[in-house]
């Protein structure tokens, strides 16, 4: 089969097109033939060896998200069965690949209605997202959130995760296209990031009250304005940063807020067994729909990985194997 592989660490030149040996399911293994594969940014950060990524062993194939079709099941499966519809979430041989080899808890049953290409940004988009919203932000209806960073995978995740539990939502994009989208999946009111008046801005649409929830996809730009924004005994809670800040901890202290960090890996299997099944059913009935940017052969996963890093983020970007 075909595979990106990754030799040594560095630019996205060092996505290779290559090929391997086709997976064969082991005891409790399935092998899935991959329609799509998702590029998160956290790809670029294993493939680069920055933010406190590196691969795990080289070479290998890049990649965590994916959907597909199962196609064959080693002795000990019992939830799946060759012709079914799934997402990936993890694989032990990677999602850059025809065909991923992979354990019965990495896979996820896809509804009929969902296309391979919606299935392949899943996993990270919106479990990161909800985890963050609910498990780590505590969110309930009627709440006000700010999704800072709302136009990527996890922040358009988080604005239909958010609109679908009834809180009032405010999510910022930095480009006009991206304030559209994040409008488009339910978002109560848009502002720019780049806008130097956009914290004064998103504060008076709370009437100065500040807001219960803030997602915060920028974590090293946007902390300390974030601490001004979040109300009283409200959360932060940081997806995401790709550097330092000094913030002012004063402001905390005045109204009793919290900054929380929050990572897919540290979810609980019992949060992440809640989580796939709110996925399954919100897919089914249309609440959670995930916004394909573009789609790209396998042989563009340098420029796939170029692209998820630039600003202007619509979404997210799927590889077809
Ligand atoms: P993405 O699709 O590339 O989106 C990046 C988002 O950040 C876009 O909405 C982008 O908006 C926004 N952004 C850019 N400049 C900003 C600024 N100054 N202030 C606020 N937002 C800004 O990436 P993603 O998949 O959504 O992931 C978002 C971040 O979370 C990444 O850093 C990723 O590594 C991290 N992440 C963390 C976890 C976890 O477990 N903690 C899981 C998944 C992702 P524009 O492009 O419109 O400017």
């Amino acid at each position: 089969m075909q595979a990106i592989r990754v030799h040594q660490t560095g630019g996205p030149e060092e996505l290779k097109l290559e090929t391997v040996p086709d997976p064969v399911a082991g005891q409790g293994q399935l092998v899935v033939r991959l329609a799509a594969a998702g590029v998160n940014p956290v790809d670029t950060y294993i493939r680069s060896g920055k933010n406190n990524y590196a691969p795990k062993s080289l070479p290998y194939t890049p990649g965590i998200d994916a959907a597909g079709t199962v196609e064959s099941v080693g002795p000990g499966v019992h939830k799946f069965k060759p012709g079914d519809r799934v997402y990936v979430g993890g694989s032990l041989s990677g999602a850059y690949a025809q065909k991923a080899l992979c354990t019965e808890s990495q896979l996820h049953a896809l509804p009929d209605k969902v296309t391979f290409e919606q299935g392949a940004a899943v996993n990270a988009p919106y479990v990161t997202a909800y985890h963050a919203l609910f498990d780590r932000g505590c969110a309930v209806s009627g709440q006000r959130v700010l999704i800072h960073g709302a136009s990527g995978g996890v922040g358009t995740a988080a604005v239909q995760w958010a609109v679908s539990a009834g809180l009032r939502v405010v999510g910022t994009a930095g480009t006009e296209a991206g304030l559209k989208l994040v409008k488009d999946q339910g978002a109560h009111d848009v502002l720019n990031h780049h806008d130097a008046d956009h914290v004064q801005k998103a504060l008076s649409l709370t009437d100065g009250k500040g807001y219960d929830i803030i997602i915060e996809m920028l974590a090293n730009v946007n902390l300390n304005n974030d601490l001004a924004l979040v109300g009283r005994c409200g959360r932060v809670v940081i997806v995401g940063s790709r550097g330092r800040i000094e913030i002012d901890p004063r402001q905390l202290m005045s109204k009793g807020s919290s900054v929380v960090g929050t990572s897919l890996m540290n979810a609980s299997e019992s949060e992440l067994l809640a989580i796939h099944t709110a996925i399954f059913s919100s897919l089914s009935t249309g609440a959670i729909r995930p916004i394909i940017r573009t789609t790209m052969p396998l042989s563009s996963a340098a420029e796939a990985h170029k692209l998820v890093m630039e600003p202007g983020a619509l979404g997210n970007i799927i590889l077809l194997p």
